[in-house]
């Protein structure tokens, strides 16, 4: 069933009202956001820092990132001012580490060039490391309260369901930016991409949309067709490629080795377990060369596999164990300039592929 639904001006402005009106009772406190009522005022910084660690992360897991990095760093400058290694090091754990080097490089661009103070212009915001028209325009409304048309995968979804979408996201995505731009006015430019938020998070869910409370039922199509969770439609994905790897934990009683990976590429800069190349065939044990210790090849145990999930691969990761007496770790690592050790409280500094590694 094809269901047309009537979008004048007016029908329009009333269906905002209404859910502006939903949003002023049911907006969601969040450390960095400025709501109904205002008990925060917007900082450009701290929603700058919170789009960026939003990306591909969910707003539970995102805050208390979000608080620390706060507390650490207060102000753009005091962050600018900060080591890259520190940073990257309490980014561990939050995935996709270039945003935590495009954080840095924005950060030291807002200093240098516009003294400290992020500028109130889209285009500007447009040039700053980072920035891409997402980030730009939820800065321009969130922190600045200028009209501007926010649309990440949640807004998407509320618009490939108000007007019942029939193209699969991708190629939707420009009809959607158009169609959620109608919506946007001068009027409470902070709140309307808050309140679609807030809706799309608590009741036009991707898997269960309670159109029952939902104040924009009666302009909703994908309601009228009574399959609203039909939308988006998606293209059918690819599987990801398979990679698989061997990860080496060498181990004392005080703690671990890892190395710095190199700068670019994946999960550049940051700390990891030493580890054999991710390659497209399975390791086999023979052709395993493990890291010179002067131990018996038998002292290495194998301790299994885990999966882990990038943007483009999936990752089968063998780990091999070997235990050293406190002695041992230190004469290894004098002797393996490229090694550190950590202490066990350390994990926490390790990247998520390399944290489940010492979970096994
Ligand atoms: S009526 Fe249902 S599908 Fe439509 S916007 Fe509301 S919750 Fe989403």
């Amino acid at each position: 069933m094809v269901v047309s639904i009537e979008r004048t001006d007016e029908n329009v402005s009333s269906a905002r009202q209404r859910l502006l009106g939903w949003y002023d009772r049911n907006a969601r406190v969040l450390p960095w956001r400025e709501g109904p009522g205002a008990a925060l005022k917007a900082d450009p910084y701290r929603v700058w820092m919170s789009e960026v660690m939003l990306q591909q992360t969910t707003v539970p897991h995102a805050t208390p990132y979000f608080e620390k990095f706060t507390a650490l760093w207060p102000s753009v400058a005091d962050l600018a001012a900060a080591p890259d290694e520190r940073v990257m090091a309490e980014w561990a754990g939050l995935g996709y580490y270039s945003r935590a080097r495009n954080l840095l490089k924005c950060a030291r661009a807002v200093v240098n060039e516009h003294g400290g103070v992020f500028p109130a212009d889209e285009a500007a915001l447009l040039k700053l490391p980072g920035f891409g028209p997402y980030t730009a325009a939820a800065v321009m409304a969130f922190a600045f309260g200028k009209a501007a048309n926010v649309v990440d995968g949640n807004i998407e979804r509320v618009m490939s369901r108000l007007y019942a979408v029939k193209t699969p996201v991708p190629q939707a995505r420009p009809l959607l930016r158009e169609l959620a731009a109608r919506w946007v006015r001068e009027d409470r430019a902070r709140d309307w991409p808050q309140a679609l938020m807030d809706l799309s998070a608590s009741v036009c869910r991707p898997k269960s949309a309670s159109c029952l409370i939902c104040p924009l039922r009666e302009d909703c199509a994908a309601f009228a067709e009574g399959q609203p969770e039909a939308y988006p439609r998606k293209a059918a994905k690819a599987p990801k490629p398979a990679r698989h790897g061997v990860a080496f934990l060498i181990t004392s009683e005080d703690g671990f080795v890892v190395e710095r990976r190199p700068d670019k590429g994946l999960l550049g800069g940051m700390l990891g377990l030493p580890h054999l190349e991710w390659r497209a065939e399975v390791w086999g044990e023979a052709e395993i060369v493990f890291p010179s210790i002067r131990h018996c090849r038998d002292a290495w145990e194998n301790l299994g596999t885990y999966a882990h999930v990038f943007t483009h691969f999936a990752l089968n990761q063998q780990v091999w164990r070997i235990e050293l007496s406190a002695d041992e770790m230190t004469a290894f690592l004098r002797e393996h300039n490229a090694y550190q050790g950590l202490s066990w409280a350390d994990v926490k500094t390790l990247p998520t592929v390399f944290a489940k590694a010492l979970k096994l």
